[in-house]
């Protein structure tokens, strides 16, 4: 009989074990009384959005819609209508005077627009279909990227205008680029940099973009692909580019639940797990000097742990301006959250950016998102 060797070779507590402890003793007092739902929630199957290849000649779109789904993005009956909210959609600013009703009027940001043909579907609240998975073209680009909808989100935020030079400094495997790239052809942008440290998921990065992106877009001067440092990139290009999206290794929490492999809370990645905080700090701060005065940053992670968050912008706020004479403002994401509040669980009252929070009907994220504007 076959005797399996389990007990020499599996370690005691798997990876998956130890993050769902990690998660009870930090998210229980951080989130309290939503952690059980978002807990049961993270332990379920996620579902996906699927972005529209704009570059597709085929049917795509027909079929997405035949499945039953709708673009979350542009059909404005799948928003919320947008209302003025009465603080001005400001968020963590220190203002001690009540502005009159009038200057209130003046002081609303106006709602968020979108590239006219940036399109992602998701099934409806509650409804757990999945998508078939993509099909090719004639030439070869396949009709959608299949993603979660909540990481669409920071690139939203992001707002790439014409003639914008954006930079994606952790960019692989390559979804957010995509949204980035399609955003950039549509309104465009300047130029798109996407960087990766690790030469493996930039070979992955690159594999994906050549399923999505016609050869024309590929090769010319306007799209840049590279492998360096990011912590290194805010000493060599200061002030370079005019948006930069910081989308930092972080926990992960949802595959740290689901994968033994290559899981971050393996005893072997402990040492590596708690410079988390620091690394994402010194990417933050790499992206904030290389924004140039009046451009924008977005930081993002899909982790819900407040010391990856909200903790790692107070701390590159405060020594951008201790360290490099930088000063920030933080963006509103208010308007934003209202626009898609019928697609997203978004975690109430968070004192800096906003958060996807995974949910049994709409088990998205958890999606971290932070908007900062470069002053000087
Ligand atoms: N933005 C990607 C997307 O939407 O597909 C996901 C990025 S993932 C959350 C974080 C990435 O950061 C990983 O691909 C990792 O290789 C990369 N990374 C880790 N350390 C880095 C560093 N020092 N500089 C640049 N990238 C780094």
């Amino acid at each position: 009989r076959y005797k399996e060797k389990w007990a020499a070779t599996r370690p005691k507590y798997p990876a998956t074990t130890l993050a769902l402890q990690h998660f009870d003793d930090r998210y229980g007092s951080e989130l309290g009384p939503l952690w059980p739902s978002v807990r049961v929630a993270l332990l379920s199957e996620k579902k996906y959005g699927a972005l529209l290849n704009i570059f597709c000649s085929d049917a795509s779109l027909e079929e997405l819609q035949a499945q039953g789904c709708r673009d979350f993005i542009q059909d404005k009956e799948a928003q919320t209508p947008f209302e003025h909210t009465s603080d001005g959609g400001a968020q963590n600013e220190s203002s001690h005077v009540s502005p009159t009703e009038a200057e209130a009027e003046s002081l609303q940001p106006p709602p968020p627009q979108f590239s006219p043909n940036l399109q992602c579907f998701v099934f409806q609240r509650g409804d757990i279909t999945r998508f078939k998975p993509p099909k090719p073209d004639q030439f070869g680009l396949l009709g959608y990227y299949l993603m979660d909808a909540a990481s669409v989100l920071p690139c939203l935020a992001l707002d790439v205008k014409k003639g914008d030079a954006v930079l994606d400094l952790c960019a692989a495997p390559g979804g957010k680029s995509l949204v980035l790239l399609q955003t950039q052809v549509m309104m465009s942008a300047g130029f798109i940099c996407v960087n990766d440290l690790s030469a493996s998921r930039i070979k992955r990065l690159k594999q994906v973009l050549h399923s999505y992106i016609p050869k024309q877009f590929l090769t010319d001067n306007k799209l840049r692909v590279t492998n360096v440092d990011g912590t290194l990139w805010g000493d060599e290009e200061r002030s370079s580019f005019d948006k930069v999206l910081v989308d930092v290794p972080c926990t992960t929490d949802r595959h740290s639940l689901m994968e033994d492999d290559n899981n971050i809370f393996s005893k072997s990645r402990t040492g590596e797990r708690r410079m988390l905080p620091q690394l994402q700090l010194q990417l933050l701060l790499s992206g904030i000097q290389t924004t140039c005065p009046g451009g924008e940053i977005v930081y993002s992670t899909c982790t819900l742990c407040q010391n990856q968050n909200q903790s790692v912008v107070e701390k590159a706020i405060h020594l951008a301006e201790e360290n490099h004479n930088i000063q920030l403002e933080v963006v509103s994401l208010r308007p934003l959250v209202e626009m898609f509040r019928n697609t997203f669980h978004f975690a109430p009252d968070l004192h800096l950016g906003e958060m996807v929070i995974p949910h049994l009907a709409a088990n998205f994220g958890p999606i971290y998102l932070c908007k900062l504007r470069r002053l000087s």
